[in-house]
């Protein structure tokens, strides 16, 4: 296993996103489920003050270092990792590889129509895709069962759940023990995009590594959440000045 810079309590592995879809192929090779999140700075942010979200991201068998945010602290920390591995290219990729090798993919999440649209259009792409299930992500707490027990059904390789940080880790995390699946990923909103409901950054924003702020532009109604971001960076410096000052 890679080994891992620990940011503000939380570990990121520090691996490519090659090396991740590596890792998640020699998973799918074996027996599951194994827990795959993508904390960017907001999420990490998000963690100080819940001690549950914290808990999963800490419990994950996986995490990448999704946004410039947390590729940024772990060189500040002396830890760098390779490069940023954005959830949803992540989630893209293994999506190609999963319609080449075969294995069964549930979508869990999103508004009621997002999951069926998001895996249309990836069949259009891979028709080999094997959709074996899919759960829209607002249901009532009685209803849980029922969506286990459609995901223990449909014995997916591959469990994408979408529902946002932290219901997603949280969820995942609480379910682990009866999942189906080889390999659960939380995912975000991962799902509107590949629906083609939300837009990624336009690749001169994604190279500069401002996809952050052109979802602020083009999302304003996230701005409070974009001000996790600037938290983030002073918590990472103040977490360097700390560890300065306990070496001297
Ligand atoms: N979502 C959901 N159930 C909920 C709350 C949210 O399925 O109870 C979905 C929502 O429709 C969206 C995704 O979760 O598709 C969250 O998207 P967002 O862009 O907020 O993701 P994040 O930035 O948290 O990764």
């Amino acid at each position: 296993m890679a080994d891992r810079v620990w940011v503000l309590g939380v570990p990121v592995d520090r691996v490519s996103t090659a090396e991740a879809l590596g890792i998640i192929e020699s998973w799918l090779n074996g027996t599951g489920p194994h827990l795959v999140f993508t904390p960017n700075a907001e999420i990490i942010a998000r963690a100080q003050d819940n001690r549950d979200l914290k808990q999963a991201l800490a419990q994950a068998d996986l995490t990448v270092p999704d946004g410039i945010g947390v590729v940024l602290a772990a060189r500040l920390l002396g830890a760098p990792v390779p490069e940023r591995v954005p959830g949803i290219e992540l989630l893209e990729e293994l999506m190609a590889r999963a319609a080449q090798r075969g294995d069964k993919v549930f979508f869990f999440g999103g508004r009621p129509g997002i999951a069926e649209e998001a895996a249309r259009r990836l069949k259009a792409r891979w028709p080999s895709l094997r959709v074996v299930g899919t759960q829209h992500g607002y249901f009532q707490k009685e209803e849980e069962g029922a969506i286990l027990e459609a995901i223990d059904r449909a014995a997916p390789d591959i469990l994408v759940v979408a529902l946002g940080a932290p219901k997603q880790e949280l969820w995942l995390t609480a379910h682990r023990g009866r999942l189906a699946a080889k390999v659960a990923l939380g995912v975000g909103g991962s799902l509107d995009v590949m629906a083609g409901q939300v837009k990624r950054a336009p690749s001169a924003f994604r190279r500069l590594g401002l996809e952050w702020f052109y979802r602020l532009l083009s999302q304003p109604s996230r701005w409070r959440r974009g001000l996790q971001l600037p938290r983030f960076l002073l918590l990472v410096l103040g977490e360097i000045l700390a560890r300065r000052g306990t070496k001297r």
